[in-house]
């Protein structure tokens, strides 16, 4: 309810409740005088008293417009628009973070104007700890940005000189090492991608080429490339999809996509043991494709649920199958999904073991 249509009801009670007091007052009066007069007499009276009674009516009336007028002028325009003035610059501010001046406002009350500097002032606060936060984040995104480069030659150099080892003539210990050091050196070129990846995303650097892509041909040839990966870890691998069910093209960047599904792809074939299986189909629905990669793993428990896209986070569960990880392949590729207009999101399987991860994608 409005302040004006609360002090509307207040007036009309207390208009209602004077008037009532007249017609009692005067009732009563009438009673009492017409037992004095002579019977022509107090005809005349009562008569006379109608009159006054109508007449007060009809004054209480006039005053009452008059007052209920005045008031809605005065809350109206002293209190009642500079608030809702002061409410749509604060709904603003909130929706997207735009900062209007309140105008008009400075002959409104004393309240209502302290109560808009204390906004200015909270605004000027939340202004402050946002530029803060931007500075520390771009200091981390630069630092992490510089380190990674300055890993990456010396890594590259050391794993092409491990590679060239392995082309030498080496006893089978020595060339189990090298092998070993080759595998590790490769790891980590590719964590020093990841982390320039996060600075890249971070920092808004992350770049896209959005073109019509056809999933069904890009995820048959992935599902061909891990064939390998299934096959060591014991987990049959398949895709699901019928010949002849058309699925429209979407609109992604390649790369970035590949990146995402070979993610998911993995992350299934790593946390499912063996004889287990990992299904990926294709549906379209909506101006939507959605791609789910469905395994038969270790699955996704409690409050792992709620962390899982958080950088660096990895279940208990899953570390306990996979010491190798780092926990950021499911925030970037999240990331990667949302900046195509899409989402990556997951669901625990209801009808057996597993998980159930999908992403979605506008169609182009
Ligand atoms: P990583 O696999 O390197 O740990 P990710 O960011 O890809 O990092 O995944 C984060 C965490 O999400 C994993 O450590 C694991 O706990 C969980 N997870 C991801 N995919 C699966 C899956 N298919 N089944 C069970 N847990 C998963």
């Amino acid at each position: 309810m409005s302040f004006r249509s609360i002090l509307g009801i207040i007036l009309f009670i207390a208009l209602a409740v004077s008037f009532a007091f007249v017609v009692i007052s005067i009732t009563y009066l009438r009673g009492q005088l017409s037992a004095l007069f002579p019977y022509e007499l107090a005809l005349e009276v009562d008569h006379q008293l109608q009159i006054l009674l109508i007449g007060q009516a009809v004054a209480l009336l006039v005053l009452g417009i008059v007052l209920m007028i005045a008031i809605f002028w005065i809350v109206g325009s002293l209190v009642a628009v500079p608030l809702r003035k002061l409410t749509a610059a604060m709904d603003l501010y909130t929706k997207d973070g735009t900062r209007a001046p309140i105008e008009g406002i400075q002959d409104a009350p004393l309240e209502i104007r302290s109560l808009a500097g204390s906004f200015d002032g909270l605004i000027n606060r939340v202004d402050d700890s946002h530029k803060r936060d931007s500075e520390i984040s771009r200091v981390k995104s630069d630092f992490i940005s510089t380190a990674a480069h300055q890993f990456r030659t010396p890594l590259t150099g050391i794993r092409w000189a491990l590679e060239a080892l392995q082309k030498e003539q080496l006893t089978e210990s020595q060339m189990a090492l090298v092998t070993s050091a080759v595998d590790k050196s490769k790891d980590l070129v590719g964590i020093v991608g990841t982390l320039l990846d996060i600075s890249a995303i971070e920092s808004g650097k992350y770049k896209y080429v959005f073109v019509p892509v056809d999933t069904v041909s890009l995820v048959s040839k992935l599902v061909l490339d891990f064939a390998p990966l299934a096959q060591t870890n014991q987990v049959s691998l398949f895709f699901a999809h019928e010949q002849g069910t058309v699925i429209p093209d979407a609109r992604a960047d390649v790369e970035r996509i590949k990146w995402v599904l070979n993610n998911l792809i993995e992350n299934a074939l790593t946390y499912t043991p063996v004889g287990g299986s990992v299904r990926v189909s294709i549906e379209a629905a909506e101006q939507r494709i959605f791609i789910r990669v469905k395994d038969t793993g270790i699955g996704i428990t409690g409050e792992d649920r709620g962390n899982i896209f958080e950088r660096f986070y990895r279940a208990p569960n899953a570390i306990a199958k996979q010491n190798k990880g780092n926990g950021l392949g499911l925030y970037i590729a999240r990331t990667i999904a949302t900046d195509h207009g899409g989402d990556l999101n997951f669901t625990p399987n209801t009808e057996g073991p597993g998980t159930t991860f999908t992403l979605s994608l506008p169609i182009a």
